[in-house]
């Protein structure tokens, strides 16, 4: 029996783009000889994406689709996604071509080679510029130095799971979803391809600094304690600097009977301490909100249309 391939899209106002997706991936699905479906999830697209995925199953109906009631965000969709994928491997791609479809081969060829998560690996940043060059690898310093599991380097959402992966993926309840950590933390047999990012094909990213800067707290606070707890150390060392301090002024006017005005450094220091003091209560809100985003227990996402898959009954989103 062939092999069932399950390709995951997310998509959120592709509609310019998809039909050259679709005529991109169509042919290397073919080449494959495998028995493939494409699972695209769409994250409430306000542009034509629904019609048009509607469309495609009509035509073809190994082109099925989810539809999510609203925009829940890339890292939801790819959940969704995986929710109700059923194929023996499962790739994730994006829907603006920017992956190319051509690497497919490469991809199951390590599966076949037993690897049970293949990740592609970028090579360049086709059109991001240098800041946010800047900014991706800095935060991956940052993750390296505090938090648990090791990103592979360059790694983004294109990547392979086999079946095994996927039903580990779908076993993390976590709301806030920070898959390139994810696909860390499950751990089985690990590889990465490096393939070269193309340009968007149409409509552009909807990633701006804010959305960027969320991610990164996301990634940083779903894997790492740390941030938390540095400020008992903090405190530490300025209680003792604190006391070191007196104990000079002590010292100083027992010697020479005289205190000195020192308004300027109280000034500093009082704006200085509360400057920590806010930083490290908003460090602890971060967590704090986490906890409580996941206490609430809504659901991950919620399903507004099916176009031509039902929702696998024996696993239900967390
Ligand atoms: N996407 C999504 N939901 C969102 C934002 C993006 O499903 O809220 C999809 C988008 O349609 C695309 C993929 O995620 O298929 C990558 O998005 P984008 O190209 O904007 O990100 P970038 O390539 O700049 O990282
Ligand atoms: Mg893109």
């Amino acid at each position: 029996m062939a092999d069932r391939i399950t390709i995951v899209v997310p998509v959120y106002n592709e509609a310019e783009g998809l039909p050259l997706f679709v005529g991109r991936l169509t042919p290397v699905l073919e080449s494959l000889g495998v028995d493939w479906t494409v699972l695209f999830v769409n994250d409430g697209s306000v542009d034509a994406t629904l019609v048009r995925l509607r469309d495609l199953n009509e035509s073809d109906p190994r082109f099925t689709a989810i539809s999510l009631s609203r925009n829940f965000g890339k890292e939801t969709a790819i959940a969704a996604g995986l929710h109700y994928a059923d194929g023996d491997a499962v790739i994730l791609m994006d829907g603006d071509a920017q992956h190319p479809p051509e690497m497919l081969p490469a991809f199951l060829e390590r599966w076949r080679a037993g690897f049970k998560v293949v990740l592609g690996s970028r090579e360049g940043m086709a059109e991001e510029g240098a800041l946010r060059r800047l900014y991706s690898r800095s935060f991956h310093a940052l993750f390296r130095l505090i938090a648990a599991p090791r990103l592979p380097r360059g790694a983004v959402d294109f990547l392979l799971l086999d079946r095994k992966a996927v039903d580990a993926m779908n076993r993390l309840g976590e709301r806030t979803r920070f898959s390139k950590g994810l696909y860390a933390w499950i751990g089985f047999e690990h590889t990465t391809i490096p393939f070269a990012v193309g340009g968007r094909v149409a409509g552009q990213s909807s990633w701006n600094f804010t959305r960027l800067l969320g991610f990164a707290v996301d990634g940083l606070v779903s894997f790492s304690t740390i941030p938390l707890k540095v400020w008992s150390y903090l405190g530490l060392v300025v209680s003792a600097c604190a006391m070191l301090y007196a104990l000079v002024f002590l010292i100083r006017t027992l010697v020479s009977g005289t205190d000195q005005p020192g308004f300027p450094s109280l000034i500093v220091s009082i704006m200085f301490f509360s400057g920590v003091q806010l930083i490290s209560l908003g460090v602890l809100g971060e967590y704090v909100a986490r906890i409580y985003e996941e206490v609430k227990r809504r659901p991950l996402f919620l399903i507004g249309e099916e176009i031509g898959v039902t929702e696998p009954h024996q696993k239900r989103h967390a």
